[in-house]
């Protein structure tokens, strides 16, 4: 679902050698992601100014002309004069070990010494690269959703309540049982967030079943939506499997709608409206 994260591959100052250069350019290519390479003889703003235009998520500075020292950090400073220092900078080349710590204290996030290999590039970068880049659809989105609650399957609320109200300070809200559901349900409620305890009433249920094979621990998290409708349509059309072909009603009366677990990476993802006025029971 997410975009092949961009690389600026830059050679840095007057040295004319780039076939380092061009060996880790086609290395990260080979590891998924869009390598764009400046070629030689690059100036700091030759640099940051076409890290800006191709909307890189990295850059990749290389230098064996012994100038960087003053290279790299000139890089830094006028991302950070453009406001684009979400792009993560990374160093390698023929750098003394002296200047690492050197280059890494000016705002270079690491520098590669010769023997690195491609794979611990990639990860690296793959790991710290900005969120923006690896999927600016999903910050680009509307603001923040509500998490509801998060489901979490108990053999009995009786024995673990003591340690979410004394322990950590919880207070109980809400106490039910969804007969369709087999469970039982506590609400507990921090300031801004609620447990769903869930313990089995009918042992042939699907909370007793989920017990039964994963043992006790957490089973679902649920996102407040103004529209499950819309909701539910917009994960089928995304190719997830729903459980809930149309809402029903959970605790507190709100409609609800499950995602299947192996669509969601592995966590059971529920929607939650709240009633509406005209809402029949
Ligand atoms: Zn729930």
């Amino acid at each position: 679902m997410s975009q092949p994260i961009r690389v600026l591959i830059a050679k840095a100052g007057l040295d004319g050698h780039d076939r380092g250069a061009l060996v880790i350019a086609q290395g990260l290519r080979d590891q998924g992601m869009e390598v764009i390479y400046t070629g030689l003889r690059q100036t700091p703003e030759q640099i940051v100014t076409t890290a800006i235009q191709e909307d890189v998520a990295c850059i990749g500075l290389s230098s064996l002309s012994g100038a960087h020292l003053e290279l790299f950090p000139e890089v830094i400073r006028l991302l950070k004069e453009q406001q684009a220092d979400d792009i993560l900078v990374i160093g390698g080349g023929v750098i003394p070990e002296s200047d690492v710590a050197i280059l890494e204290a000016e705002g270079v996030a690491k520098v590669f010494t010769p023997g690195t290999t491609i794979e611990e590039v990639a990860e690296f970068i793959r790991a710290n690269v900005h969120l923006r880049a690896l999927d600016e659809s999903a910050l680009a989105a509307s603001p923040a959703r509500t998490i509801d609650h998060v489901g979490v399957a108990v053999k009995s609320i009786a024995e673990v309540l003591p340690f979410y109200t004394r322990q950590l300070g919880l207070s109980v809200t809400h106490e039910e049982v969804v007969a369709d559901q087999g469970v039982r349900v506590v609400f507990v409620s921090a300031a801004n967030a609620n447990i769903e305890l869930l313990e089995p009433v009918d042992e042939t249920g699907t909370m007793a079943k989920f017990i039964a094979k994963h043992g006790p621990g957490v089973h679902h998290v649920a996102y407040a939506v103004d529209d499950i409708h819309q909701a539910i349509a917009q994960a089928k059309a995304a190719g997830m499997r729903v459980l809930d072909e149309s809402p029903r009603r959970g605790a507190h009366g709100k409609w609800v709608a499950f995602l299947h677990p192996k669509d969601t990476f592995g966590v059971l993802t529920e929607f939650c409206q709240q009633p509406q006025a005209g809402d029949r029971e």
